[in-house]
């Protein structure tokens, strides 16, 4: 194949290479179990904790309450399933969104079915967003926790997340988790008021299988994983020194480089947005001022998929996000939720931005999705 045009970053991005050379010197260096208690041991342990410090000095929280996990999937179903076990006696009702990554909504599922939690799946308004209003209705005093994402990885409809926490803490004695996984250095929020946050490495050029969950003090959570003890009784398993030394430094260099990296990208999305927008018979499903880093459009009347394939065959990967549209069941996708038509979730595309992506790359892309269009028509 010529040379690839990646335009599906929201589903991961390509490495770093200054984590990929720092990540091969340090398992070319070190091998040593860091829970072990000779030198070798310490050495490698000194490294994760001053990982795990920079990683809590970034947030804002202390050191002992950054988690390290496999991911952001692993992430969510720790702080869901940690706060209901640990709080159940407060209270069984849960709060999230009908649009939350599946990581949540499986999770919720579980919850309500096998131990009887009370779930509140709360609509997205017409941009795809979660209102405060929303989340006002809903709590109540037996709500233990709200789960609402940062900003939404098919349409980059982007939460306010500074204005609900604070409203959830003023007011109800609810934990806020939100998941950051197609937030984080893409666009700017606060978690100040968040009592969870969710992170994943490898949707901001770390190493896929890394991530964690940095909780507030005095949080309480009844680990998924027990055994040994690890990351102080949450997260039992050998740790994996070399990745979670290579999130902090993922999380350095995407804090240092963000006002480049968010220029250069908004950059590319007004510039798609803008010519997208031009074009009869596609509709735009993302906001205007959505997440810079993804644009999900619809050609009416064309299946993504067909589309999505049109472009893989000239070398250009964007994604389309599940829509099953058979007689029984209605398409599941967010573009479906937002604005509850079939023929615009089957037809929905997402492209997603990483740093690395040039003004030519989306320029060859609307040439190419043009050609393709015009052949469909013809
Ligand atoms: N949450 C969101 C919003 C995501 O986009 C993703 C990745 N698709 C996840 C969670 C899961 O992330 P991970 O691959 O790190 O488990």
């Amino acid at each position: 194949m010529n040379k690839v045009i990646f335009l599906d970053n929201a589903s991961t991005t390509k490495i770093d290479a200054r984590i990929l050379d720092s990540y091969s010197e340090l398992l070319k260096k070190y091998f040593a179990n860091a829970a072990s208690t000779h030198s070798l041991s310490n050495e490698v342990k000194e490294l994760q904790e001053q990982a795990r410090a920079q990683i809590a000095r970034y947030f804002k929280r202390d050191k002992n309450d950054v988690i390290f996990t496999s991911g952001a999937t692993e992430s969510n179903n720790l702080a869901l399933k940690g706060v209901a076990m640990s709080y159940a006696r407060s209270g069984k009702h849960i709060i999230t969104t009908t649009i939350e990554h599946s990581s949540v909504k499986e999770t919720c599922e579980q919850l309500r079915s096998l131990f009887g939690y009370e779930i509140t799946y709360l609509e997205p308004d017409e941009n795809g967003v979660i209102s405060l209003e929303a989340v006002k209705s809903a709590l109540r005093p037996e709500t233990i926790l709200v789960s609402i994402m940062g900003v939404n990885n098919e349409i980059g409809s982007i939460n306010d997340i500074y204005t609900i926490s604070k409203y959830i803490k003023e007011h109800s004695k609810a934990l806020v988790h939100v998941d950051a996984a197609q937030a984080l250095f893409k666009v700017q929020q606060d978690y100040s008021y968040c009592d969870l946050i969710t992170v994943s490495a490898h949707k901001i050029y770390g190493l896929k299988g890394s991530g964690a969950l940095i909780k507030n003090k005095g949080v309480k959570l009844t680990p998924i994983l027990s055994g040994g003890g690890h990351e102080f009784g949450y997260r039992s398993g050998t740790s994996n020194y070399a990745t979670n030394i290579m999130l902090a430094k993922s999380i350095r260099l995407n804090a240092e480089e963000y006002e480049t990296n968010h220029k250069h990208v908004q950059e590319l999305h007004d510039y798609l947005y803008d010519y997208l927008a031009k074009q009869d018979k596609i509709q735009i499903n993302s906001p205007k001022d959505g997440s810079p880093y993804i644009v999900n459009f619809s050609i009416k009347g064309r299946p993504g998929a067909t589309i999505a394939q049109a472009l893989d065959q000239q070398g250009i990967m964007v994604s389309v996000a599940s829509a099953c549209s058979s007689n029984k069941s209605k398409p599941t996708n967010v573009v479906y939720k937002v604005f509850h038509d079939e023929d615009l979730a089957s037809g929905a595309i997402r492209v997603s931005f990483a740093k690395y992506t040039t003004l030519d790359e989306v320029k060859t892309f609307c040439t190419v999705l043009m050609s393709i269009i015009q052949e469909l028509r013809g």
